[in-house]
């Protein structure tokens, strides 16, 4: 993928080099060519999520015994991109998925990872993960969602918005408040493991700008029955602190997306200005353009390194928010003036939907607004500097 394989990649163990290799030739082969109508239809793509259960995409994330091995965050952080690449919806599809098999990887209990992780791994199980409720999203700690104790388990009631793969998951991580009155208010927060049931309603599939083929929906509970172990790790009072790690991997993701993307669209744009010729050249020739692609190639390139960075100190480090953050904000805003530069290059045939560029300048803002806005990575980023002093 372009540009050339960076150190991180040359890094990599043989067996993850070969995977990211195999999930860009199927997307080359399968995803591009089906891509444009399907989204066009918002239409489910049904076989491709098989072949993508099949080479194991739903594992990634699921070490041995549970799954096949996990690979590593920079492997995970590649193959999302390659998919993006293709799809966004594909990088979308798998993105909750991974983050809640990294969170009951993590803190799950032994009886909870052998409920979930193995039929997760084949993608038997697929997982979302549900935080946003109508009256905001950025600010968690104010969600309304309650899971009281009584006889049988936990009783919820609230109401979930903009939860992505909402009809096909048969495991939902829901942020509730076990304590609502607790202060400070983190401290009363659980993750549940919620399976569909009496008393969950899954709305119909929002109508959205991009994402399209992977449905996107309200959630209502209202006397939701969960048993008495769905509090993941088993411990209540720990709910947010598990999501903000949780978080790093899925801005991770969300960054792989951008990545992506953006690739996608410079690819168009390069190859676009080399056919389409005006005043006797191609239009590359003119400066302006040219220049424009020399600026695109290098804001994805620096973002697409930041993207490694982050995924290696993932695996690293206990904590990686601040680069996860710096990696989401910088490859999604660089996604966003790719697209657009990309749409710019293409001129008319830009705007038409018989070219691909229309798709990624849809599908761009989603990074932006997605698994905390931009505005939020900034307010991540700043605290930690202020806290760690350097960069160092
Ligand atoms: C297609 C799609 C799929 C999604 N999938 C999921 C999913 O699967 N699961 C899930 O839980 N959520 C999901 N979301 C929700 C998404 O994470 C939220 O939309 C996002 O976190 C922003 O929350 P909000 O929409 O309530 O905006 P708000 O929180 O209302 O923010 C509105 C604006 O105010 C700004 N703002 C708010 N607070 C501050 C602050 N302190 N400082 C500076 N600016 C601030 C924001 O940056 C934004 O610009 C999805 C959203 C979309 C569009």
């Amino acid at each position: 993928m372009f540009p050339s394989e960076t150190f991180y990649e040359k890094q990599l163990p043989e067996h993850e080099r070969d995977i990211v290799q195999l999930v860009g030739d199927f997307v080359d082969a399968k995803v591009r060519p089906v891509a444009r109508d399907t989204e066009h239809a918002d239409r489910y793509p049904a076989d491709l999520i098989e072949e993508m259960k099949r080479m194991g995409i739903y594992g990634m994330r699921i070490p041995e015994p549970y799954g096949q091995g996990q690979v590593s965050t920079i492997c995970f952080a590649l193959v999302t991109a390659q998919l993006s690449r293709g799809w966004m919806s594909l990088g979308g599809a798998m993105g909750g998925h991974s983050v809640v098999a990294s969170l009951l990887d993590e803190f799950g209990t032994d009886q909870q990872k052998e409920r979930f992780l193995p039929r997760m791994s084949r993608g038997e199980l697929r997982a979302t993960m549900a935080l946003t409720e109508t009256q905001g999203g950025s600010d968690l700690q104010a969600i309304r969602t309650t899971a009281r104790r009584n006889a049988d388990g936990y009783m919820v009631n609230g109401t979930k918005m903009w939860i992505s793969n909402a009809q096909r998951s048969r495991l939902i991580a829901l942020l509730v408040k076990t304590d609502p009155r607790c202060e400070p208010r983190h401290q009363g927060m659980s993750v549940l493991l919620v399976e569909p049931g009496a008393g969950l309603t899954v709305g119909p599939p929002l109508s959205k700008l991009g994402y399209k083929g992977v449905e996107t929906c309200e959630l209502v509970f209202k006397d939701h029955q969960a048993p008495e172990d769905a509090v993941l790790g088993g411990k209540e009072g720990r709910g947010f602190a598990q999501m903000m790690r949780g978080l790093e991997l899925g801005r991770i993701q969300v960054a792989g997306r951008a990545i992506g993307v953006g690739t996608a669209a410079f690819q168009a744009a390069l190859e676009y200005a080399k056919d389409r010729t005006s005043f006797g050249k191609a239009i590359w020739r003119h400066q302006a353009v040219g220049h424009q692609l020399s600026d695109m190639a290098t804001d994805l390139t620096a973002a697409r390194l930041l993207l490694l960075e982050a995924a290696h100190q993932f695996d690293t480090d206990k904590r990686s928010d601040l680069t996860a953050g710096m990696a989401k904000l910088a490859a999604s805003e660089a996604c966003m003036r790719i697209a657009l530069q990309a749409m710019r290059i293409h001129g008319g045939s830009g705007y038409s939907t018989e070219y691909d560029v229309e798709r990624y300048f849809r599908d761009a803002p989603l990074m932006i607004v997605g698994e905390g806005t931009n505005e939020i990575q900034r307010e991540v980023i700043v605290n930690q500097l202020v806290r760690r002093g350097d960069l160092g």
